[in-house]
């Protein structure tokens, strides 16, 4: 039997393990139970892949995605190594022939949805002598987790069930939360916890706040304009918005297409070889764009709007600088996406989880302190200097007094019962006369015109920095009705004070990206 480095290069052509995956693969092969966190990319397969080759019987992978299955076997056969799959996608037949193979001892990694372990269990433990369970995606079981299948949730027996082999349990979201509800309702023993870092250190961090909505794709168009041969990824939050940013972008004579879950998947299959080929500079994307493909050269990745949580950002701005060269990421975020984002966490299910994580991406997005300590303390990492690669590094925020402000607006607020939107608070401030105002009576109230002299956009800006700091919420569920909050209270009625942050003057993108050049 070869030692796992001889495997490594035997089966993938490489020399030496990344940092902890050695390790791993002696606490499988040690017969205990690890939970691997490692960021997407940084190698988790290779950790069970490798005991699977070195332990009698047949590893069993649990893997949600099915479309992925069927790849990531093909790219194990090609290393001439014996995998197989098991979902329903397949006939009787084909399955029929896979459970013979594992009989016969021919396949050394199984492939399963969590489904199809669940009803075939018996099938699958007589058909395999069963080397060791390996949970992919393992933050799958979680509700707390991004992308919870409830699926997942049936697997807990499996631990006492098939006492005597190892269980790993893999993943790329590491909140402490998740974390804890993995291994306990995996029933994992005294599990190993191999916690990789988080950083990406070659990946610039910048958020553009409150960028109007057609500057936003003239700035990006400029953008790419200066980075003639460099490919990079644009997520947007819509397929319509996909389109729309495609289409500015090839009448500015940039070579662009779109990807979504609405095209062919013959159609998506070409966007995506040709962007891998660099025959395509630029994709305009939703979030169903690059999961599993492999392109080491991205160079840059814009969020066109604001992701849902802070694990698909990760994620996505992950997708770029992957051979370690300096990459740039660019995050824009204004009111509208907000209210948006809000309304579509709060109609989902698991709407408080959901409201939740879109709460940190939010503070994440408004924040004052160094973004890279933001984002990885979210993944339980602690950086303790600043990281000097992200705009709030570059550009140190500074505050003022912000309590009359703040008072104005929740005044404002109170007066109209509490029951109105930002738009209408921002109007009643700056004194509008507008039909709706003056049927209400709006105009006669005492904050009518108090906010008059600050432009209505910075008004929408401040309001979400309310609202980040909790001095307000939003009634998203009634109409986005701005509400006042028991820290609002103690600012409007005792005076408390309260602290705003200076509004960036927009620098234009180009420069700021000069300036770093
Ligand atoms: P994850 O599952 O963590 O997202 P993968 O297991 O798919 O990541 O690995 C990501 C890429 O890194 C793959 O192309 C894989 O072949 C490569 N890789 C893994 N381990 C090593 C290693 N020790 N040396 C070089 N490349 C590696
Ligand atoms: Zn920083």
């Amino acid at each position: 039997m070869l030692a796992p480095n001889k495997l490594l290069k035997k089966h993938f052509g490489y020399d030496k393990f990344r940092p902890q995956q050695e390790e791993i693969i002696e606490k499988v092969l040690s017969n205990a139970d690890a939970l691997v966190l490692m960021p997407t990319g940084g190698g988790k397969s290779l950790c069970f892949q490798i005991p699977a080759l070195m332990l009698m019987g047949t590893a069993i992978v649990v893997s949600p995605l099915i479309s992925l299955m069927k790849d990531q076997v093909d790219a194990l056969n090609n290393n001439g190594i014996a995998a197989a799959f098991l979902n329903s996608s397949q006939t009787f037949e084909q399955q029929q022939y896979i459970l013979d193979a594992c009989h016969n001892q021919q396949i050394k990694l199984l492939y399963v949805s969590p489904e199809k372990l669940i009803s075939d269990i018996n099938i699958i433990s007589q058909a395999c002598n069963i080397s060791l369970f390996a949970i992919d995606e393992a933050h799958c079981i979680s509700s707390w987790g991004h992308d919870f299948r409830p699926e997942y949730t049936q697997l807990g027996f499996l631990r006492e069930r098939f006492a005597h082999v190892p269980f790993i349990a893999l993943t790329a979201t590491a909140d402490k939360v998740t974390r804890r509800d993995i291994m306990k309702q995996l029933k994992l023993k005294n599990p190993q916890v191999f916690l990789s870092s988080f950083d990406r250190k070659n990946l610039s961090l910048d958020v553009r706040i409150g960028v109007k909505p057609k500057e936003k794709i003239k700035e990006i168009i400029d953008f790419i304009g200066t980075r003639k041969n460099e490919s990079g990824i644009i997520y947007c939050l819509s397929r319509k918005k996909c389109e729309e940013a495609y289409e500015a972008l090839a009448n500015a004579g940039i070579s662009a297409m779109y990807y979504h879950a609405g095209m062919n998947s013959e159609i998506r299959a070409t966007v995506q070889e040709r962007f891998i080929k660099d025959e395509l500079q630029v994709v305009c994307a939703t979030v169903a764009f690059g999961m599993g493909i492999d392109k080491s050269n991205v160079r840059w990745v814009i969020h066109y709007n604001l992701p849902k949580n802070m694990e698909g950002y990760y994620q996505e701005i992950g997708r770029a600088g992957r051979d370690g060269l300096p990459s740039e990421t660019i995050l824009y975020y204004n009111y509208a996406d907000m209210m948006l984002l809000n309304k579509f966490a709060s109609e989902g299910t698991q709407a408080d989880v959901n409201l939740e994580k879109l709460k940190r991406i939010q503070n994440y997005a408004e924040a004052d302190s160094c973004r890279r300590k933001i984002l990885l303390n979210y993944f339980s990492e602690n950086l303790t200097e600043n990281c000097g690669n992200c705009d709030v590094c570059e550009n140190p925020r500074k505050h003022f007094d912000g309590t009359i402000m703040v008072q104005k607006a929740l005044s404002a607020i109170v007066r109209t019962n509490q029951k109105e939107g930002a738009n209408m608070i921002i109007d009643v401030l700056r004194g509008s006369k507008r039909q709706e105002i003056v049927a209400a009576g709006y105009d006669k109230i005492k904050t009518h015109g108090a906010g008059a002299e600050i432009p209505a956009f910075d008004w929408q800006r401040y309001m979400m920095q309310m609202l980040n700091i909790g001095v307000l919420e939003m009634a998203y569920d009634e109409n986005f009705a701005l509400r006042m909050t028991a820290l609002g209270k103690e600012i409007l009625y005792n005076n408390q004070k309260v602290e705003l942050t200076v509004l960036q003057t927009l620098i234009p993108l180009e420069q700021t990206i000069k300036t770093k050049r």
